[in-house]
């Protein structure tokens, strides 16, 4: 059985968010200052590297990160390559070959590779537009995935943000900030585990594809 993790490892000098500094992990005890265990303050945004979004990141008053059905976070799960530079579009995914009934979808993008830039930040990574958002609704997906910090193209706020407010009206998990670069287009099961933050507005997850 051959597994993928697929969470992006947290560390200070992650890519992060315009604004969010990344994780910091502070001493509380340490054996080598004559404490008797090691143990760490972890401090993090809950959007930081993967994480998954839960409908109330956009829609006040929606279930929060522990209210999140377990069964949308675990089961099978399609990986999808888009090897294209705009945003995916419903015209796309219903010429992809997506089958009936898929609940899970991760897409792979070439925003795997920006992971491993220089660079902080990058504006100009691929992701859903409105349409496709519709699109994955109505078909009955429950979780769907991106390889970079957000579902919907950077600078969508001016125009409120309609690719998550769409999935997340219709309670579909979101994940973002995969990588995906070492994962193959295909079928697998996925397990994805968002901390249990109570009220919380996002999770950083551990997410694992075990190949079929
Ligand atoms: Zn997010």
């Amino acid at each position: 059985m051959r597994i993928h993790d697929v969470m992006v490892t947290l560390r200070p000098d992650m890519p992060t968010w315009p604004g969010e500094q990344g994780p910091r992990v502070e001493p509380l005890k340490r054996i080598a200052r004559g404490d008797s265990a090691n143990v760490s303050l972890v401090t993090f945004g809950d959007h930081t590297g993967t994480h998954v979004d839960p409908p109330v990141h956009f829609v006040e008053g929606a279930k929060a990160v522990d209210e999140l059905p377990v069964e949308a976070l675990v089961g099978p799960c399609r990986v999808v390559a888009y090897d294209e530079d705009d945003p995916i579009s419903a015209k796309w995914l219903a010429a992809a070959g997506i089958p009936r009934g898929t609940e899970r979808v991760l897409f792979r993008t070439k925003n795997s590779e920006l992971w491993r830039a220089p660079h902080p930040f990058n504006e100009d990574f691929i992701a859903l537009d409105e349409t496709a958002a519709h699109w994955l609704v109505e078909a009955g997906v429950k979780l769907v995935g991106i390889d970079y910090l957000s579902i919907e193209p950077f600078g969508s706020g001016k125009i409120g943000h309609p690719v998550h407010v769409t999935l997340l009206r219709a309670q579909v998990v979101i994940i973002e900030g995969l990588d995906l670069h070492a994962v193959s287009p295909g079928e697998y099961e996925i397990f994805c585990g968002p901390l249990k933050i109570a009220g919380g507005t996002g999770s950083p997850a551990r997410v694992l594809l075990v190949e079929r």
